[in-house]
């Protein structure tokens, strides 16, 4: 009878459907012209939104931007992994972190889980003109901002009001950086997550407000009343 090692992976997919790797200095060579990764595979995760980390265990802002993985069909599951078969279709090209995970001793993982991290402008060009519009986005949709107008929307007070303003501006800022990428340079939407990371309904909802369009007055905040601060 064959044995399977405690330690060897199970293929149970838990890891792949967590979410895809970040990207690390080792995963360059991933990308370029016979690479097996595009930017369009890319979510950029910027400083100061709220995310998982994995070496924690818990949501916690961003020190510094990081690059992942995207998922698929709205999830963070890895869009890279093939639910019928529980197989990786990446796997001889498979980033580092998934080299290194190992679910019964992460210690290997944690060791590397925040060095040499990849940043948008690792895979850009010197002086690509999407550059300098990531500043002015960043100027104008500060993710670090995100999370205490969320606090301050659902603290129903004197400040929620103006809390609601913004995040609203905000909105409404990242949703024309994403048209103008599109309509002045051609970059499709599939792009856009790496140019500008996540949407502003995305990163809103990681801070406990729902964004809603309505038909008679524009984009509308509110407070997630199911959410809850996993800080
Ligand atoms: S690249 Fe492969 S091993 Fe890594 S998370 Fe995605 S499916 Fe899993």
């Amino acid at each position: 009878m064959e044995h399977t090692a405690p330690s060897a992976c199970q293929r149970c997919g838990a890891c792949c459907r967590k979410g895809g790797p970040a990207l690390h200095a080792q995963d360059l060579p991933l990308f370029g012209e016979s690479g097996s990764l595009g930017l369009a595979d890319v979510v950029t995760l910027r400083a100061g939104e709220l995310a998982h980390d994995q070496v924690q265990g818990r949501i916690a802002p961003l020190e510094g931007e990081m690059l992942k993985l995207r998922g698929r069909e709205g999830s963070w599951t890895c869009r890279f992994y093939h639910h019928a078969t529980r197989a990786c279709t990446l796997y001889q090209d498979r980033p580092a972190e998934c080299r290194l995970l190992n679910c019964r001793d992460t210690a290997a993982l944690a060791a590397m889980y925040a060095s040499e991290r990849l940043t948008r402008a690792d895979l850009l060009p010197p002086g690509h003109p999407v550059l300098l519009l990531l500043g002015e986005h960043e100027g104008l949709v500060p993710a670090a901002c995100i999370p205490e107008l969320g606090l301050a929307l659902r603290a129903g007070d004197g400040t929620s009001h103006n809390a609601a303003k913004e995040l609203v501006r905000m909105a409404l800022a990242d949703e024309a950086f994403r048209r103008n990428l599109h309509e002045r340079t051609g970059i499709g939407p599939e792009y856009h997550d790496f140019f500008f990371g996540r949407g502003a309904g995305a990163l809103f909802a990681a801070a406990g407000v729902t964004l809603r369009a309505d038909a008679r007055n524009g984009l509308r905040v509110q407070s997630d009343p199911l959410w809850r601060s996993a800080q």
